[in-house]
């Protein structure tokens, strides 16, 4: 039986991504907190004073040899985009401490096959895939598998460019030809309380990303005069509220994406255990002039754009009248899952 004291479990995550407003947040709920660092890059974490203990490895990817000693302390591990990224969801899978969220869905959510399949069940408008280059008809983005913060991705018009462009990048194994959405990138964060039933819009943000970005500060005779390409290389991100009357379809499509992840999980484990989706996670999406929402990706986790809300945001505001972050939302639910006795129902 686990206990129902917080004071037993310390909140950790690894020193990089979202950890300040992670480590900051549980702090604010009254939990101790832990800040995995690679040697040498813990100053920010130290500077901020969002971690009671730190424990060091030499490169993320290490996690498994502190990992013993998280189990010790009833640590309760928060994954974000780096710690999915540096362990990769293979290993996140064997991971023994306790581990906030189900770990299978990050499998899906990794994959854009399975992803896609996922998005489209839950009704979601997507961009076009085309399978062959020659059957491109219109813009396209084409993205590199395992590219990182969409640096290296071109746009094509037509098979012509594609094959032109695509000589660029011999050692490239694979790649994803999509429908480019002409119109304004819009990134939903979500929070779906397992406890409470209820899903929360958080906040929303767009990305700052170089060069695109800054492009259009140069006239367009001169960016083909120096052939500038556009990259979509993350810097930072950007606060935004988003039209009110669109809010509702917003709440149903991240209802659908929770409910199709349901099926999801009880198909893949075989359970009638409907766990799936909880927690944080964000839809990507770029919003056209007749106000579609084409969703290019879903993280299943927290994400960046989250950060600029470290004492919430104008939806929290509403909701909470008091500060609340993704991060601290966490720990809250985390909080109540322990001291109801219902900490299982959280951990996956
Ligand atoms: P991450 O995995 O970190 O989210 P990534 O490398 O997968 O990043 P994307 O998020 O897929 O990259 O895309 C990078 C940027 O490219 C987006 O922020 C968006 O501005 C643009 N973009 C992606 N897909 C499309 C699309 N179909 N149409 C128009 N723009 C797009």
């Amino acid at each position: 039986m686990l206990g129902t004291d917080i004071k037993d479990y310390a909140i950790t995550t690894l020193g990089s991504h979202t950890a300040l407003q992670i480590l900051k947040g549980a702090k604010d709920e009254g939990f101790k907190t832990i800040c995995i660092c690679e040697k040498g890059r813990e100053g920010i974490y130290k500077n901020y004073n969002v971690a009671d203990e730190f424990l060091f490895v030499d490169k993320f990817s290490d996690f498994f040899e502190i990992e013993d000693e998280l189990v010790k302390r009833n640590a309760i591990m928060i994954p974000h985009g780096s710690f999915v990224s540096y362990l990769g969801w293979e290993k996140v899978m064997d991971i023994k401490v306790m581990h906030y969220g189900t770990k299978g869905i990050l499998e899906w959510e990794s994959d854009r096959t399975k992803e896609r399949e996922w998005l489209k069940a839950a009704g979601l408008r997507l961009p076009q895939i085309f399978k062959s280059p020659d059957d491109i008809d219109r813009a396209v983005i084409v993205k590199f598998h395992g590219a990182k913060g969409g640096m290296g991705y071109f746009i094509a018009n037509n098979p012509a460019e594609f094959y032109e462009r695509i000589k660029e990048y011999p050692n490239e194994k694979g790649y994803v030809i999509q429908e480019y959405i002409v119109g304004v990138p819009m990134y939903t964060h979500f929070f779906k309380s397992p406890l409470t039933g209820e899903l929360e819009i958080m906040s929303f943000d767009k990305r700052y990303e170089s060069n695109a970005d800054s492009i259009g500060r140069i006239a367009s005779k001169d960016q083909l005069d120096v052939g500038i390409r556009t990259s979509y290389t993350i810097t930072g991100n950007i606060p935004l509220v988003i039209r009110e009357s669109v809010l509702a379809d917003i709440f149903k499509m991240g209802e659908r994406v929770v409910e199709e992840s349901k099926k999801l999980h009880c198909e893949k484990t075989n359970s009638t255990l409907e766990k799936g989706l909880y927690g944080p996670f964000c839809l990507e999406a770029i919003i056209d002039p007749e106000l579609r929402f084409n969703v290019f990706e879903i993280s299943a986790r927290i994400v960046a754009g989250t950060n600029p809300y470290v004492h919430g945001s104008p939806y929290t505001w509403l909701k909470y009248n008091e500060p609340m972050s993704t991060g601290r939302r966490i720990a809250r639910d985390i909080k109540t899952a322990i001291e109801s006795g219902r900490l299982e129902e959280i951990l996956g």
